[in-house]
């Protein structure tokens, strides 16, 4: 039996305010495409093309025949939690203890337990614009405000009086992405000290998504290095799905101040209580610094450059776009205005919007991108470079025949 449409229901208004996540939409209808043969070429996906490197598979075969297959500690083993706590202390020069970090299913889990911890309804929550897809929804969420903070085109970075200007009696959290998606944009330890001075000692908590740390072709700045007296109101959300290549094993985390991870513990108990038991055992091989994937991951990185450095180059020889060079992260986001209200390609197809843009891309190239919309700044197009360089090529040639004037 199946359940008809108009049955009454239409869900909770909660539920119905949320939009569905727009580069998943993306990369399902690419992956739809592809299935009926169409020679779909996609700079939709927002995860690593290469697979998780081999001796972490075998930390989760072992898992497996050890009968780690059972519940763990609620918010992951602490085996595990002290590892990540180490990390954050190398980085930071911060002590952390492993009670201050939660273990997630991917970093999308930490970020909605942390702003349900932190945000009540009515309450502000700044985000720098271009932003990730889920952050706005995961406010709307916890029935907070969205304030997004539009950044200059010329660095995708939110400067001190921007931050400064928008701050109300009612803001709560400021939420930064570095390395960024969807600009690949990476913030200095100076420019993230300075962001701190303007907060000073507000009631202003910080999340930190650093879940592109490892992926970066400059330092990465490090908010709790640059800010040490923030620790006490940051949370730092990171995991092994973008570094280790690990999406579809979904293991995140969150430190923060002991109190606060004490409710997102409690919080996560009744959501998923902790990460798979295998995948943990994963993480943990994954965190020891094994030589070999260290070596791979370096090697992943490496890659990740010599194509950045070819889409650059492809997509400025497109007349109508403009395209900063992105420090990290595997996406590049150019700006597509220019090619607004001319004819394109041979059909002289005229465009007015990054929607129509990433349409016409799909639809006469079968190109997949992910419009600028989707992330809260229309006029540009992101392009992510997780796939091989023949593809890549491929794939701009087609995009440059496609734009030509
Ligand atoms: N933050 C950002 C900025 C991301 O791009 C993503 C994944 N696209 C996530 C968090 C979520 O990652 P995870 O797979 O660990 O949930």
């Amino acid at each position: 039996m199946s359940i008809a449409p108009g049955s009454g229901l239409v869900g909770s208004t909660r539920a119905r305010q949320i939009a569905p996540s727009a580069s998943m939409a993306l990369d399902a209808r690419a992956k739809a495409l592809k299935a009926e043969g169409l020679p779909i070429i996609s700079f939709g996906v927002g995860e690593p093309d290469f697979p998780t490197p081999e001796p972490i598979k075998q930390a989760a075969d072992r898992a497996m025949a050890d009968d780690a297959t059972h519940y763990t500690t609620v918010s992951g083993d602490p085996v595990l939690r002290t590892l990540i706590a180490d990390r954050l202390a190398e980085t930071t020069g911060l002590p952390y203890k492993w009670q201050q970090v939660i273990a997630t299913s991917g970093a999308k889990e930490a970020l909605y337990i942390i702003v349900q911890v932190l945000c009540e309804p009515g309450d502000e929550v700044l985000i720098p614009a271009p932003y990730w897809v889920s952050y706005a929804e995961q406010v709307k969420m916890a029935g907070a405000t969205v304030v997004p903070i539009d950044t200059d085109p010329a660095t995708w970075k939110l400067t001190p009086q921007d931050l400064e200007r928008h701050l109300t009696p009612r803001s709560r959290v400021l939420m930064l992405c570095t390395p960024n998606n969807p600009t690949g944009a990476v913030y200095s330890d100076a420019e993230l000290a300075a962001l701190a001075e303007v907060l000073g000692d507000r009631d202003i908590a910080v999340i930190v998504d650093e879940i592109y740390a490892r992926i970066s072709y400059v330092k990465v700045g490090r908010w709790l290095r640059a800010a040490p007296q923030m620790a006490n109101r940051s949370f730092i959300v990171d995991g092994v799905s973008k570094s280790y290549a690990m999406t579809g094993w979904r293991l995140g985390w969150v430190t923060g101040p002991p109190e606060l991870m004490e409710l997102a513990s409690a919080l996560q108990s009744h959501l998923t209580s902790h990460p798979s038991s295998i995948t943990q055992r994963a993480g943990i091989f994954a965190l020891q610094n094994d030589p070999t994937v260290e070596h791979t991951v370096d090697a992943m990185v490496g890659t990740f450059r010599e194509r950045r450095d070819a889409i650059v180059t492809g997509l400025r020889e497109i007349d109508g776009i403009a395209c900063l060079e992105p420090d990290g992260a595997f996406y590049v986001f150019p700006d597509v205005r220019g090619l607004y209200g001319r004819p394109l390609g041979e059909k002289g197809r005229v465009v007015h919007s990054a929607n129509e843009v990433a349409a016409y891309l799909l639809d006469d190239a079968l190109v997949v991108t992910v419009p600028g919309e989707a992330f809260g700044t229309p006029g540009f197009v992101r392009f992510s470079y997780a796939l091989g360089m023949d593809q890549l090529n491929e794939g701009v040639q087609r995009v440059k025949d496609a734009l030509k004037t």
